[in-house]
């Protein structure tokens, strides 16, 4: 018998309520806009939540008074294209994160309140991000999602635990899961071009070729015609669980 053998089975089908976390607007839709938009044709319930504000991402003067408020709506615009019914801003400063301890707090407030099966959060063990925003909100996603369920967490917390049954990094290095996308790849390049204030004809492009060609390579293992990749953990591994690496969902 395995380890894993006793541990829940995952089943990307069985994932109906789901909390994608993004330190930044337009993080999710690049980074696994496609599984989103898969998720979004299962039927299930995608809540947003997004960590900064944005406003860094001042890419032409002409937006420089208005960034946060026009990032706010290209975030709505592009998670509601993929499914997604709800939206909460933390409002960060954009470049500003430092505290795993206090945004984990403030995550898992948002996973008692949303009660996902699954959430989906940056790979904060990319081993080149160097991105500060990225590295803090995927380690307070992961702190979040072990400690979510218990009574007390965060402190003073009124709202009643949950544990989610799965975690989904993408920008990840070491996939372990592969999602079928070969339908959804043109809902992500259209999600994506939304973030109009961010992305030109010319990165679009850019986009296109690598993020087609990047899928078509992951999908080829398990046949899919094109696939995304996701680092898939369940909470008992991510605390004191040497097996962790060697999980395959
Ligand atoms: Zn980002």
């Amino acid at each position: 018998m395995e380890i894993f053998d006793i541990l829940d089975k995952f089943s990307f089908e069985q994932m109906k309520n789901v909390l994608v976390i993004q330190p930044h607007p337009d993080d999710a839709e690049i980074g696994c806009g496609n599984v989103i938009a898969r998720l979004r044709d299962n039927n299930a319930t995608i809540h947003y939540l997004t960590v900064t504000d944005g406003s860094l991402g001042i890419t032409d003067e002409k937006f420089e008074k208005d960034i946060v408020r026009i990032r706010r709506l290209e975030a709505e615009a592009s998670g509601r294209f993929l499914g997604a019914s709800d939206f909460r801003f933390l409002n960060h400063a954009d470049g500003s994160l430092e505290s795993i301890p206090e945004l984990a707090g403030e995550l898992a407030e948002a996973i008692r309140e949303t009660k996902p099966d699954l959430i989906l959060s940056p790979d904060p063990w990319l081993t080149y991000e160097a991105h500060n925003d990225h590295i803090v909100t995927g380690k307070a996603a992961a702190q979040a999602f072990i400690s979510s369920g218990l009574l007390r967490y965060p402190g003073n917390t009124a709202t009643p635990p949950h544990q989610a049954g799965f975690i989904a990094f993408y920008f990840t290095e070491n996939p372990n899961y592969v999602v079928d996308v070969s339908d959804n790849m043109e809902d992500m390049f259209k999600a994506i071009a939304m973030h109009e204030s961010q992305i030109d004809e010319k990165t679009m492009q850019l986009y296109r070729m690598y993020f087609t060609y990047r899928a078509s390579m992951i999908g080829q293992e398990k046949g899919y015609r094109l696939g995304a990749g996701l680092k898939i953990l369940q909470p008992v591994m991510m605390h004191c669980f040497t097996e962790a690496g060697y999980y395959k969902p």
